[in-house]
């Protein structure tokens, strides 16, 4: 599968052979669609709460091939845009629970990695948050006053003076710095995680793409090309995939997200910009950039654009020259004393949006079909604590985590594709505008009315 190594540069790292795929016909206990994060820390949760479980993971090319092995690796508990944002969807209370449920999953990813030798270029240098805009810092400093009054620990507020000290941009005005944040090699996580999975007992055919999912019996079939399961329970594990899925096409739409990844720098290049402390970093855009330094001393510089896709995701959609331009162009702004440094790989990948921009996970009608998406490009630990939801869904426990506000709820429908595509398309350029020209995002008539009747993106 020469084509893999193609789409991230994490997919290429390391040689990676997939596994063979299903042939014949098995029972199981859970039969999981989708080899990505989602899939195999549900099935690994599964595995470690009931070993004598048969849980097998269906993967239509290889683990990692969606946005699990392509993404920019920063593992934060980051639910909805902000913890502002959050609050005002879900009010403090269920707030506090889901980003408490969120902080352990970062230690989660971290605790699994060590105890499955699975070496994932684990950085765990926290994240600053930067602000370009006189609004931008007005947002770091809601984000601070919020994170206090949520009693979150490890976040503290930068003045220009000292994030510039730290990391020499003169676009820099302030930032937010907060400690739960890992930098993580995505490919080399989601490979370790499919491993720990197999030694756990659970079985992973790749190159098996679900065809059909029905209710039988008390059941469910997966049919594939090669074969078939039967099994007590199935979790539709797609995220950006899922609009495939009849029941879920209109929860789930897909975006697409860019990055870029220089050649590794040398000591004299990382000396012109600092950065010692070799943290992650975003904006404080909507459409935000994420940038982050590399295990191998490069740099990478991703988003800012995020193309709506309605009809992806799709191979098609995986590099688009003039996103890569647009960012290269905001790297010069943000960078000009590394206006010698090259970019040496390019690649994007699909993101799953959901109209309330909170994940969900629950189960479609009847209890036997379970799902797991929308992170709004936020899943690299996310996943994980959707993961142990979703186990604790399947093993019919009533737990904290059953009753955390993502779950249970499906999220609203965006509507009909053709008003759809319509108006998530004008919200986007819009949006992309206000965040262009630092102005606070303030809809127009027909923005709000359409957020009313299709939720905001
Ligand atoms: C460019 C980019 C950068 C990102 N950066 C970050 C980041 O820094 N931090 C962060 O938290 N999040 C980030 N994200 C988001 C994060 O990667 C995702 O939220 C997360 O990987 C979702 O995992 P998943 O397993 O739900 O979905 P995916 O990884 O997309 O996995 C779904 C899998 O299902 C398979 N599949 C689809 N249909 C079928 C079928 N019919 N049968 C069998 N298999 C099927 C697909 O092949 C795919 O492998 C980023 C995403 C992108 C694209």
């Amino acid at each position: 599968m020469e084509d893999l190594a193609t789409r991230s540069y994490w997919l290429g790292l390391d040689a990676y052979e997939p596994g063979p795929p299903l042939n014949g016909d098995m029972d199981a206990d859970v039969a999981i669609i989708g080899g990505g994060f989602t899939g195999l820390w549900t099935a690994y949760h599964l595995l470690k709460a009931d070993p004598g479980l048969t849980v097998v993971v269906l993967e239509s090319s290889a683990v990692g091939y969606g946005a699990s092995g392509r993404n920019g690796g920063f593992a934060m508990p980051l639910v909805h845009r902000s913890l502002q944002s959050l609050v005002d969807n879900l009010g403090h209370e269920r707030a506090r629970a889901v980003h408490h449920g969120a902080e352990e999953a970062v230690q989660t990813l971290q605790s699994v990695c060590a105890e499955e030798n699975i070496d994932a270029d684990l950085m765990p240098n926290g994240l600053l948050t930067v602000s370009n805009t006189p609004l931008q810092d007005e947002h770091i400093r809601l984000e601070a006053k919020v994170a206090a009054e949520l009693g979150i620990e490890g976040v503290r507020v930068l003045d220009k003076d000292e994030i510039q000290a730290r990391v020499h941009s003169e676009t820099f005005r302030g930032a937010l710095e907060e400690d739960a944040c890992v930098l993580v090699n995505p490919a080399r996580l989601v490979r370790g995680l499919k491993e720990a999975v197999i030694r756990a007992g659970g079985r992973v055919f790749e190159q098996t793409p679900m065809e059909e999912l029905s209710r039988s019996g008390d059941g469910v079939v997966v049919r594939t090309p090669g074969g078939s399961i039967r099994a007590r329970r199935a979790l539709l594990a797609a995220n950006a995939y899922s609009a495939s899925f009849p029941e879920l096409s209109d929860r789930v739409t897909p975006f697409y997200s860019y990055i870029l990844l220089s050649e590794p720098l040398t000591d004299e290049q990382w000396g012109r910009i600092g950065w010692e402390g070799r943290e992650g970093m975003e904006d404080r855009r909507t459409f935000l950039h994420y940038f982050r330094p590399t295990i191998d001393g490069r740099i990478m510089w991703a988003g800012r654009d995020a193309p709506y896709r309605p009809d992806g995701p799709d191979p098609k959609y995986d590099r688009d020259d003039r996103v890569f331009n647009r960012l290269q162009k905001t790297f010069e702004w943000t960078f000009p004393q590394l206006s010698d440094l090259k970019f040496e790989y390019r690649w994007g990948g699909p993101v799953g949006v959901t109209a309330t921009f909170l994940p969900a996970a629950g189960w479609l009608k009847g209890n036997r079909i379970a799902y797991a998406f929308g992170y709004n490009g936020h899943g690299v630990a996310i996943t994980c604590l959707l993961g142990k939801c979703v186990r604790d869904l399947l093993l019919e426990r009533d737990t904290d985590l059953t009753r955390l506000a993502l779950v249970g709820r499906k999220p609203p429908s965006l509507g009909p594709r053709l008003v759809r595509d319509r108006i998530v398309q004008a919200q986007t350029d819009f949006q992309i505008r206000q965040d262009d020209a630092g102005r606070e995002l303030k809809p127009s008539l027909f923005v709000r009315l359409t957020e009313k009747i299709f939720g905001g993106f």
